[in-house]
């Protein structure tokens, strides 16, 4: 197969076991900025994926409570399939990433409700689900040990 313009177009899916962290790419811009993007697999592709109210109220958890814990993130993004999300961040190495991924994930554990979940802050205010983020999240986490082996 030719090599496509989007890294995860490359990666083939049926190959990967969730959940997984993965680096799905660096991009140097210069001036010692390196943009390191992360794929931040929760279910397995094509077997499984989040509700979209779930996916989102982690989106909002994370790109809030990440932030605690490390100004090097960029975005933190849903995957239109609902497995997972990209972390991308400013030159954020593995260590540094799983240690305030692994911290934020924790807040969401303790949270008792979806930061911006409001039709000021969000542009579907009601569609959230803190529970049901939870679960997804207690689930990811039960699995850290697995996060680095990424290939079946
Ligand atoms: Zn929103």
């Amino acid at each position: 197969m030719t090599k496509s313009n989007v890294e995860s177009f490359d990666l083939d899916h049926r190959l990967v076991k969730a959940p997984y962290v993965r680096v799905a790419g660096r991009k140097e811009l210069g001036g010692g900025v390196e943009i390191i993007k992360y794929d931040l697999r929760f279910c397995q592709p094509n077997k499984a994926h989040l509700e979209m109210a779930t996916v989102h109220s982690i989106e909002h958890m994370m790109a809030n409570f990440m932030r605690d814990y490390t100004d090097k993130l960029i975005g933190f993004a849903p995957m239109g399939c609902q497995t997972g999300f990209y972390a991308i961040t400013n030159n954020m190495e593995q260590d540094e990433l799983l240690s305030a991924l692994e911290s934020a994930l924790n807040d969401i554990l303790n949270a008792t409700e979806v930061p911006a979940a409001n039709e000021r802050q969000c542009g579907w205010g009601a569609n959230h689900d803190l529970a049901g983020a939870q679960a997804a999240v207690r689930n990811y986490l039960a699995h850290k040990d697995e996060w680095l082996e990424v290939m079946a």
